[in-house]
C-alpha cells in the first residue's frame, strides 16, 4: 500500500468521487453551496494511509499499560470466494478492545468507513482511542464500568483504492462474484449490492468513473440471521433467491458473502454490545427555512421499522421495545451534548426512519442493540479538510457523553421524546451535478 503524504487531489478526480447521500429526496439546488468548485484543488494529505492507521493503533497499544487490547479481528479478503479468509488474507480487520465482554459492565460497539469513502469517522475513532488509552480520571472512571470495542475503517480495501496511480477511496470492498465457486449456476445473478464493473457516480466523466475491481456495498451484506452462510444454504434455495426480483432486494438482509461482513459480526457475537454506533458521511443540508445552519450531523436511532422474517428460516427477527428506548436515549443525549448556544454544532437533524435489515445497524438493532447512525455532512473530497477538526469533535463529544451516560447510568434519565423532536431531515442542499441519492 501506498503511504500517502501530500497528496493532492486534483478536484477533476476529487469531484468524481462525491456522493450525496440522502434518502429524503428533496431537492434544492444552491449555486454557491458547500460543494467543490472547479479549478479549486482539496488537500487530502493529512488522512491516513491504512498503515499509518495500523502504526498508530499499535501505538497507542503500547503507551497503553495494557489497558488497551489490539486485536485483529480476521481480514478482507480479495479472492473471489471471500468468505473463506483463509486462504487469500487481504487487510487486517483490527478491534481495539477497552475491557472485556463482561456481562455486568455496559457495553459499546463502535464501527467506522463500512464505506471505505467515508473517512471522518475513522478521524473521529483514533482520537477516540487516542482518550481512552491515555491515563486520565475521566477515562478511567469511564473504563471501570464501560467496555469499549471499537474497529475503525472495516473497509481497508475501498479506503485505500487506487485509481490511475492516486489515492481513490470508494464505497465498495473489493471481491468479485463468482456462482460457480459457490456451486451455482454461472448465470445466477449477483447479489443486489454487487458493483459489478467497479464504478462510482462521478461529478466528470459523464457521471460516472469505472475503477475496474468489482466489490460490494458491504453495508447491504449483514443479515439478522447471523448463522446464515450462502456456502451452507441449499443450492437451489440460494439460486431461487437471487432469481427473485422481490428477494433479492433491500427489504431482506444481505447473503454475507464478504469476509468483513462476517468479521464485524463475529465481533458483535462475541460482545453482544448494548449500544452499537456506525459513523457514515451523507449530503448537505441547512437546519431549516428560517435557520441556516449547516447541519453537521445525522442521528438516527430507527434503522430496522419492521419485523423481520428471515425467508430461509422462517426465522422471526423484532426491535426490542427497551432497546428502541435505549437507542433513542443515546441519540437523544448525542443531540444535547452538541447543543451550545447558537453554534454549528448545534444544527442536528434526524436522518430518516428506514427499513434496512442489510445493514450492520439493522442487522444488529434486530439482535438487541441499541443503536446509533451518525452521518457526517460532506464526504471527505467535497469539503477537502477546511472543517475536519469541527467535524471530528461532533463525533467524539457526542461519544464521550454517551460513555458517561452509560458509565453512571444516567443515560436512562434521558428523554426520549427528545430524540422524537429532533428536526427532521429536510432542506437538503443538491449536489448540483450528482443527481442519484442513496441511503447510508
Ligand atoms: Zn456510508
Amino acid at each position: 500500500m501506498k503511504k500517502l503524504v501530500k497528496l493532492a487531489v486534483p478536484v477533476t478526480l476529487a469531484s468524481a468521487m462525491l456522493f450525496s447521500s440522502s434518502i429524503a429526496a428533496d431537492p434544492q439546488t444552491t449555486p454557491n453551496g458547500p460543494y467543490i468548485e472547479n479549478e479549486q484543488n482539496i488537500s487530502l494529505s493529512n488522512y491516513m494511509s491504512n498503515e499509518e492507521l495500523y502504526e498508530k493503533l499499535k501505538h497507542f497499544e503500547e503507551k497503553s499499560n495494557g489497558k488497551m487490547k489490539l486485536e485483529i479481528a480476521g481480514y478482507s479478503n480479495l479472492a473471489p470466494d471471500g468468505y473463506s479468509t483463509d486462504d487469500e488474507k487481504g487487510e487486517p480487520l483490527y478491534v481495539v478492545k477497552f475491557g472485556d465482554n463482561d456481562p455486568d459492565k455496559k457495553k459499546i460497539m463502535i464501527t467506522t468507513q463500512i464505506h471505505g469513502n467515508e473517512q471522518i469517522g475513522t478521524e473521529a475513532a483514533v482520537d477516540i482511542i487516542q482518550k481512552l488509552s491515555s491515563n486520565g480520571k475521566e477515562v478511567n472512571e469511564i473504563l471501570e464500568n464501560v467496555s469499549i470495542w471499537i474497529m475503525p475503517r472495516i473497509n481497508p480495501e475501498g479506503a485505500d483504492n487506487q485509481y490511475e496511480d492516486s489515492w481513490y477511496p470508494t464505497r465498495y470492498t473489493h471481491q468479485t462474484w463468482n456462482p460457480e465457486e459457490l456451486g451455482l449456476p454461472a448465470d445466477t445473478p449477483s447479489p443486489w449490492y454487487y458493483n459489478e464493473d467497479g464504478s462510482e457516480r462521478a461529478q466528470n466523466n459523464n457521471g460516472r468513473i469505472v475503477y475496474g475491481i468489482p466489490g460490494y456495498d458491504q453495508n447491504r451484506d449483514y443479515n439478522p440471521n447471523f448463522d446464515l452462510a450462502i456456502e451452507d444454504l441449499q443450492k437451489s434455495e440460494v439460486a431461487d433467491f437471487l432469481n427473485s426480483d422481490t428477494l433479492n432486494d433491500s427489504d431482506y438482509g444481505g447473503l454475507y458473502v464478504t469476509a468483513e461482513s462476517r468479521t464485524v459480526t463475529s465481533v458483535f457475537e462475541e460482545f453482544q454490545p448494548d449500544v452499537y454506533v456506525d459513523v457514515h458521511h451523507r449530503g448537505f443540508n441547512k437546519l431549516s427555512d428560517e435557520d441556516n445552519r449547516s447541519v453537521p450531523v445525522q442521528l438516527a436511532a430507527v434503522v430496522a421499522t419492521q419485523e423481520y422474517e428471515d425467508p430461509f428460516t422462517g426465522k422471526t427477527y423484532d426491535v426490542d421495545d427497551d432497546v428502541l428506548k435505549l437507542g433513542k436515549q443515546v441519540n437523544a443525549l448525542s443531540y444535547l451534548a452538541l447543543q451550545k448556544g447558537n453554534s454549528h454544532y448545534g444544527a442536528i437533524q434526524k436522518y430518516p426512519d428506514v427499513n434496512l435489515p442489510g445493514t450492520a445497524l439493522g442487522a444488529f438493532a434486530l439482535n438487541d442493540a441499541a443503536i446509533m447512525l451518525i452521518e457526517i455532512k460532506g464526504q471527505s473530497q467535497t469539503l477537502g479538510q477546511k472543517q475536519n477538526g469541527m467535524l471530528t469533535q461532533t463525533v467524539t463529544q457526542p461519544l464521550f457523553e454517551v460513555f458517561e451516560g452509560l458509565a453512571d447510568g444516567s443515560i436512562h434519565n434521558v428523554d426520549p421524546q427528545i430524540y422524537d423532536d429532533i428536526p427532521k431531515s429536510a432542506n437538503r442542499i443538491s449536489d448540483p451535478t450528482t443527481r442519484e441519492d442513496k441511503a447510508f
